[in-house]
């Protein structure tokens, strides 16, 4: 379903991704780990072309990422993301949050769409809020409605950048136990996080990147019990 070949990008002189190489099938869950720095993020951003790539190749559903305009609009719907900043439009209500792109870019009229989003919240818990308006709502409550907003453009893939780390550790579990139960469903999931009770949990794969390079991608079970590079064996020592 995502596909990327000799992905290679550079800011400046710093090379940030080095030949990554990444395929991720439908339905698969993808917990990417590695040091601060190591380019997990500006590999996920990569995947819906908020960052450009110096060469190499992506592909979603075997179609290269489109370049700008009305393509790049319909990619950015189809691959969802998620960040550590909520992000939600704060002059707007819950509700609305969900259904503006639905609405903008899925031309969906606006009953469909509230309905939509009405059955969304309430899959994540907060349909009650709807009506409240972000700042209203806690940490992991707004982040509960970043996913339900990533959701309402029905995404092929969804991308998740620490979705969690900028919670108060009581909201972290309601947020990734949403994300455990999206991944239940056969959601196709790329997943950036340093918990690791989640990628036990819910990991088909684990991929470890370190220095712009991915150095393992294998089960959690066999990653945690033989990490075969030195780098993650030196990582695991320090988070777990
Ligand atoms: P963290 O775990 O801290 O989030 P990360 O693995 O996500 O780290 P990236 O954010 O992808 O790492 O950053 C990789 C490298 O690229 C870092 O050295 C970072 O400083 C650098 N970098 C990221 N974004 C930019 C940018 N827009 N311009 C210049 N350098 C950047
Ligand atoms: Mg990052």
């Amino acid at each position: 379903l995502v596909e990327l070949t000799h992905v290679e990008k550079h800011f400046g002189d710093l090379h940030v991704l080095k030949d990554i190489n990444l395929k991720v099938t439908k339905g698969e869950v993808l917990v990417v780990v590695g040091p601060s720095g190591s380019g997990k993020s500006t590999m996920c951003r990569t995947i819906n072309r908020l960052e450009t790539i110096d060469s190499g190749d992506i592909r979603i559903d075997g179609k290269p990422l489109p370049q700008e305009g009305k393509e790049l609009a319909s990619l950015r719907a189809e691959v969802g993301m998620v960040f550590q900043s909520f992000n939600l439009f704060a002059n707007k209500t819950i509700l609305e949050n969900v259904t503006l792109a639905p609405i903008k870019v899925r031309h969906m009229d606006k009953k469909e769409a509230e309905r939509l989003a009405m059955d969304l919240l309430d899959r994540v818990g907060v349909a009650s809020q709807a009506n409240k308006m972000p700042s209203q709502l806690s940490g992991g409550q707004q982040q509960r409605v970043a996913i339900a907003r990533a959701l309402a453009m029905r995404p092929k893939v969804m991308l998740f950048d620490e979705p969690t780390s900028a919670l108060d550790p009581e909201m972290v579990n309601e947020v990734l136990d949403v994300m455990v139960e999206l991944a239940h469903e056969g959601m196709t999931m790329i997943c950036i996080t340093h918990e690791m009770g989640f990628a036990r949990k819910a990991a088909d794969r684990i991929v470890f990147m370190a220095d712009g390079q991915i150095l393992e991608q294998n089960t959690p079970d066999e990653f945690f019990e033989h990490p075969q590079t030195d780098r993650a064996k030196d990582f695991l020592s320090k988070i777990l």
